[in-house]
């Protein structure tokens, strides 16, 4: 454990109250509408508790890796509280929200190759929070087909980047088998 901005408890403790704030007054898309904090927390736990990832920058990461996506957080204010390191890979599993959805999701599909091994952990853990809360509690308003469409571009952005972490990709592939019961 270093002793950088990112590299400590505290450090994680402050992403956690960073993102909550800046994720405040949004809500999941699903049917039960949590409150948006919950993904990104659920994202953390699936690369600690069922991955046993240590790594402070992958945690710090993960926490607030929708922050320059979804709200008005900058590289800049990610870089002063957290640290260039947190800032790259947040900006690394950032969209560009200026490119049309379907060109976003092709990119993902392509870049998810060339990404570094932190930037693959938070998407792998990313997608398989997001193919749960699809499967589990869906937003009402998604038919089967784009559930299964959205299932099936998720494991192309997961083919591109096997080889990355075991037991993350076991977990995605078990949450994929759950296609063959959308509604
Ligand atoms: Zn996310």
């Amino acid at each position: 454990m270093s002793d950088t901005a990112s590299g400590t408890v505290g450090a994680f403790a402050r992403a956690v109250a960073f993102a909550t704030e800046a994720h405040r007054g949004q809500v999941r898309k699903g049917a039960d509408a949590d409150p948006y904090i919950s993904h990104p927390l659920a994202v953390v736990s699936i690369l600690a508790d069922e991955a046993q990832i240590t790594d402070w920058v992958t945690l710090c990461g993960a926490v607030l890796h929708d922050t320059i996506e979804d709200t008005g957080t900058s590289y800049d204010d990610l870089e002063t509280a957290f640290g260039t390191d947190v800032a790259n890979l947040v900006a690394e599993v950032s969209d560009d929200k200026r490119l049309p959805k379907q060109v976003r999701k092709q990119r993902q599909i392509e870049r998810a190759a060339h990404a570094s091994s932190r930037a693959k952990l938070v998407k792998l853990a990313d997608k398989i929070a997001n193919l749960r809360d699809i499967a589990g509690r869906p937003p009402a308003t998604w038919t089967r087909k784009r559930k299964q469409e959205y299932f099936d571009w998720s494991k192309k952005v997961v083919d591109a980047i096997r080889g990355t972490n075991r037991m993350l990709e076991d977990a995605f592939d078990a949450t994929l088998a759950r296609r063959a019961q959308l509604t």
